[in-house]
C-alpha cells in the first residue's frame, strides 16, 4: 500500500498541465538526461490516498497522549498556524528593510517583552534556534565576560548538575570550559557541599535547570545562586522545565543571569519530527549588552533592529525562526500573564494526580511533590526491566514517556503529562500502567514480547542512532 511503484501503471497521471501557449521547442540536445528519470505513474486519487494514509501512520500529539518527559509534549492550538501563515508574516522577506517590516518587528518586540516580563529579566534575544543553540549563547555571554574583565583565562569551568540535560555539558565544552559535574544529594537537589567546594577563582558559571530534570523544584536554589556569585561566577538557567514555574516564579528574580526559552515546549511551537524551534535568551543588567542581535527596539512610534553594544555577534541568520516566533507570540498574547499562570497549575497538579495514581505500582524516585513532571523505575518485578514496560505501553495505545534519563536515576521513567491533557486521559494511561505492574509479576512474557500490537517489535534503536541509513 506504501510503496508508489506498486501502484504505478503507465500512462497514469496526477497532474493536467494547461494546454501551451507558446510554441514548443526541444529541451537542447545537451541538456538532456542519457536515460529518461524513472518515476512512479499514478492517477491522484492513488496519490491523495497513498500520502493520506502514510500521514496517518504518524504518531503525534493531535491523535494521541505524548508524555515524553522533559519534551513538554502539550497540544498546539490550530489558531496558532492562522496568524503564522497571514500573508504579511509569511510573505515577509528579510531583505525587505526596516521600513516595510514594522509590523513583524513590532511582533518580535512585544514578544521580547513579554518574555522579559514573565521571567523577570531586562532583555531578551530571539536569536537562537533551539534550546541547545540557547545555551551556548548563554554561555559565549559569559565567556565574554570574564573575557572583558580580564579573568577568562583562569577562570575556566563551568559546574554542571548530574541530573542535567546533555545539552549542557555538550555546550559547555563547545564554547570551551572545562565542564565539572556536581552530585545531587539524597532530596534530589544539588549537594551544597559539593557545589562550594568548586566555588573558586577558577569558576566561570554554573548552568542550572530549575525545576530539574527529575521534576524537582532546587529548595536551596538562592543559596546556589549566591556561592557562584560570591565566587565570581554568572549563573546560567537551562529553562527548558519553565512551563512548571511561569507565572510564580520570575528566573531574573531569584538571581539567574541569563536563561533560554523553548518555545517549542513552553509556547506551543509545534515540535517533534526534527521541526524548527526556537530558543530565545533573556538577560539581566549584567549580560543584557552581550545577547546576540538583531534586537527589535523602538524609537518614538518606529520600530528597529540593533544590535547590543557588546554583542556576542549573530547566533542565526536574520532574525531568528520567525514562524515559531509568531505561534509563541500568539499563544502568549492569548493566554496573557493569569492565563500563563493557569497553564503552570495545571501542569503541576496532572504531573502529582498522576503520580498519586501510579505510586503503589511505579513510586516516584524521590519522595517529595513534583513539579510538571516526575521520574520513577521501571524494573519493578524479578527480570523486568524499564524498556518492557515502555514497550507494552504501545499495546495499551499510549507513547512511552521518555526512558534511561536523567541518567542519576537507575531504569529511569519519565513522565510529563502537561495541562493540557484531561483528567480521563490522565485516568486511563495511570490504569495502564497499573495494569502494566500486575502483568509484570503474573504474565511477565507480556512485557518481554511487547509491543504486541505494531507491525514490527523491537527495533535496535542504538543501531538507528550509530548507523543511519538515510533515505526518502
Ligand atoms: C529539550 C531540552 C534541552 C534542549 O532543547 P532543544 O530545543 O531540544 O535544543 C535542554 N535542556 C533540557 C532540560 C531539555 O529538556
Amino acid at each position: 500500500m506504501s510503496n508508489l511503484w506498486k501502484i504505478s501503471g503507465e500512462g497514469r497521471s496526477a497532474v493536467y498541465l494547461p494546454e501551451l501557449d507558446v510554441p514548443e521547442t526541444a529541451v537542447p540536445q545537451k541538456l538532456r538526461r542519457k536515460e529518461e528519470p524513472k518515476l512512479p505513474e499514478v492517477a491522484e486519487m492513488d496519490l491523495v490516498r497513498h500520502y493520506t494514509n502514510l500521514s496517518r501512520k504518524n504518531f503525534s500529539i493531535d491523535t494521541h497522549f505524548y508524555p515524553l518527559g522533559s519534551c513538554t509534549m502539550k497540544y498546539n492550538p490550530k489558531v496558532n498556524e492562522v496568524t503564522a501563515s497571514l500573508p504579511g508574516f509569511r510573505n515577509a522577506h528579510p531583505y525587505q528593510g526596516d521600513k516595510h517590516s514594522q509590523g513583524a518587528i513590532e511582533l518580535l518586540y512585544n514578544l521580547q517583552n513579554q518574555l522579559s516580563a514573565v521571567s523577570g529579566f531586562d532583555e531578551t534575544s530571539l536569536q537562537p534556534a533551539a534550546g541547545a543553540q540557547g545555551e551556548l549563547t548563554g554561555i559565549l555571554m559569559i565567556r565574554k565576560y570574564h573575557k572583558e574583565k580580564g579573568d577568562l583565562e583562569l577562570r575556566n569551568k563551568i559546574l554542571i548538575p548530574d541530573s542535567a540535560h546533555g545539552t549542557n555539558p555538550a555546550t559547555a565544552a563547545m564554547a570551551g570550559f572545562k565542564a565539572v559535574e556536581i552530585p545531587s544529594d539524597d532530596h534530589g537537589n544539588i549537594d551544597l557541599a559539593a557545589l562550594k567546594n568548586e566555588c573558586d577563582e577558577t569558576l566561570a558559571g554554573i548552568m542550572i535547570t530549575n525545576p530539574n530534570t527529575l521534576g524537582l523544584f532546587e529548595e536551596n536554589i538562592e543559596e546556589v545562586i549566591d556561592a557562584v556569585h560570591a565566587a565570581g561566577g554568572l549563573v546560567y538557567g537551562d529553562g527548558a522545565n519553565f512551563n512548571a514555574i511561569m507565572g510564580i516564579v520570575k528566573p531574573g528574580e531569584l538571581g539567574f543571569d541569563v536563561m533560554h526559552y523553548n518555545v517549542h515546549k513552553t509556547f506551543t511551537g509545534p515540535h517533534g519530527g526534527g521541526g524548527p524551534g526556537a530558543g530565545p535568551v533573556s538577560a539581566g543588567q549584567l549580560l543584557k549588552d552581550y545577547l546576540p542581535g538583531p534586537i527589535a527596539v523602538k524609537e518614538g512610534e518606529v520600530f528597529h533592529l540593533k544590535q547590543p553594544v557588546k554583542t556576542i555577534g549573530r547566533m542565526k541568520l536574520f532574525y531568528g525562526n520567525f514562524g515559531i516566533l509568531v505561534r509563541g507570540y500568539t499563544y502568549i498574547s492569548m493566554l496573557g500573564a493569569a492565563g500563563l499562570k493557569d497553564v503552570t497549575e495545571n501542569a503541576v497538579l496532572n504531573a502529582n494526580y498522576l503520580k498519586a495514581l501510579v505510586k503503589d505500582s511505579f513510586p516516584a524516585a524521590y519522595d517529595r511533590s513534583c513539579m510538571h513532571e516526575f521520574v520513577c523505575r521501571g524494573d519493578i518485578a524479578e527480570g523486568i526491566h524499564t524498556l518492557d514496560v515502555a514497550k507494552r505501553l504501545i499495546d495499551y495505545g499510549f507513547h512511552p514517556p521518555t526512558i534511561y534519563f536523567p541518567l542519576i536515576v537507575p531504569e529511569a521513567i519519565m513522565i510529563e503529562p502537561t495541562e493540557t491533557e484531561s483528567r480521563e486521559t490522565i485516568e486511563a494511561f495511570a490504569e495502564a500502567l497499573n495494569k502494566i505492574a500486575e502483568e509484570a509479576v503474573n504474565a511477565p512474557e507480556l512485557l518481554h514480547n511487547a509491543p504486541a500490537s505494531t507491525g514490527l517489535k523491537r527495533l535496535d534503536e542504538a543501531g538507528a542512532v550509530k548507523n543511519p541509513v538515510l533515505r526518502y
